[in-house]
């Protein structure tokens, strides 16, 4: 009993979802919110994919499916790999999971034990460490910094690596800074990895559909030296604009697959079937649902760079993918998190203090561009005149 309260005492949140439900009770009391710290798309789910939910229920698809996924989803998953990456992957090490966070639970909980470290990026989405933290083993961070952009360095990376290391996580493009890590960079983990054959990876691609400035997303999966022990992390929520489905896919190392069908198994039996029907007509029907909304969400990176970097004590470096700015405030005098809940109750711009992903946080706030242009340039306004007002005091 002791050992899992400590467990459950160490385990972490998402402080997105408290932010959401203050923001939420704000609004309810008659306030005007502008939600700039929600992490998902502001768009409906493209109509053919709704529609092809609504026609797997009336054909009768009621269900329970394979724990892994249907058959045809898996397959089109790996058409689609081939498709965008020219990457030869097995339907059968495709996983369909309820979301990307149970791919990250399975390979964590697969790692993680006491006397184990982990390795993880912080700032970053903070699922990772809760996670490590609750399985009893070492969360040791990898520093993701401004200065490179918010990619992670290679050489930082490897310098971490101990006999103790058992998992390392990556995520570009990232939550919550945007960074992109570049190909030469990745290139370089990958070859540095191959002198540690007993650390499995975790690569977080969800975002992999959002990049701008003709960045190319890089795949670990285009990596055959590290391919036995890669857990790829993707799927239809960020993409698709289908948070609320609950729909993720991951390719795993065949010497894990069954573990992850057994985790599935055990908790959640396999993904409601209308979904993964909808999922299916996700990747087989028209793009341009995607292609506009990522020319829609660059649009407003501009407009959200242009304007952080006006305020008073505020810089913005440039995100080269996902839907997030990270402005480094250091310079306001505020501390982050007092900074974005002070914004909150005075302003009515919800965002996210960079100290809820993790400690190198400190001094950034997360400004997630998922609404409107207008209700962003509303946004920034306030959060003007908020800091004029506050450095003249
Ligand atoms: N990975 C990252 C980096 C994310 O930002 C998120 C969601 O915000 C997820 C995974 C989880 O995705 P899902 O909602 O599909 O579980």
């Amino acid at each position: 009993m002791l050992r899992t309260v400590a467990a459950f005492d160490r385990m972490g949140e998402e402080n997105a979802f408290a932010v959401l439900a203050r923001a939420t009770e704000l609004a309810q009391q008659g306030r005007d919110i502008i939600n700039l710290g929600i992490g998902q798309p502001d768009f409906q789910t493209p109509t053919h994919i709704v529609e092809a939910a609504i026609k797997a229920l009336k054909d009768g698809h009621h269900g329970y499916t394979p724990a892994t996924g249907i058959k045809p989803l898996r397959e089109a998953v790996a058409a689609d790999i081939h498709k965008r990456f020219k990457v030869e992957i097995s339907p059968d090490l495709v996983f369909i999971a309820p979301g990307g966070k149970p791919t990250m639970y399975a390979a964590i909980l697969m790692f993680g034990e006491p006397g184990a470290d982990i390795l993880y990026p912080d700032p970053g989405f903070p699922i990772y460490r809760s996670m490590i933290e609750f399985t009893g083993a070492r969360p040791i961070p990898v520093p993701i910094r401004e200065e490179n952009n918010f990619a992670f360095s290679a050489d930082e990376t490897l310098k971490l690596i101990t006999p103790k290391t058992r998992l390392l996580i990556l995520n570009s493009p990232a939550n919550p800074t945007g960074g992109v890590t570049p190909k030469a960079e990745i290139a370089k983990l990958v070859a540095g990895l191959e002198k540690f054959p007993d650390v499995a990876v975790l690569s977080d691609e969800i975002y992999d559909q959002m990049t701008y400035d003709g960045e190319e997303h890089v795949t670990l999966l285009s990596y055959p030296s590290i391919r036995d022990r890669l857990i790829l992390l993707n799927g239809w929520s960020k993409t698709y604009a289908m948070t609320g489905w609950r729909l993720g896919w991951s390719v795993w190392p065949a010497k894990l697959y069954d573990f992850a069908r057994k985790l599935a198994v055990n908790s959640y039996s396999c993904v409601n079937a209308p979904t993964q029907y909808a999922g299916l007509a996700a990747l087989t029907g028209p793009q341009d649902a995607v292609k506009k909304m990522v020319a829609e969400f660059d649009k407003r990176r501009k407009v959200v760079v242009e304007g952080l970097n006006k305020l008073p004590g505020v810089s913005c470096r440039t995100p080269k993918g996902a839907f997030y700015a990270f402005p480094n405030v250091k310079n306001t005098g505020w501390k982050a998190k007092p900074l974005a809940s002070t914004l909150l109750d005075e302003t009515g711009v919800a965002l996210i203090g960079g100290p809820d992903f993790g400690i190198l946080g400190e001094g950034y706030i997360r400004v997630s561009y998922a609404n409107s242009t207008e209700n962003i340039q509303k946004a920034l306004a306030r959060m003007g005149e908020f800091l004029e007002k506050r450095k003249a005091a």
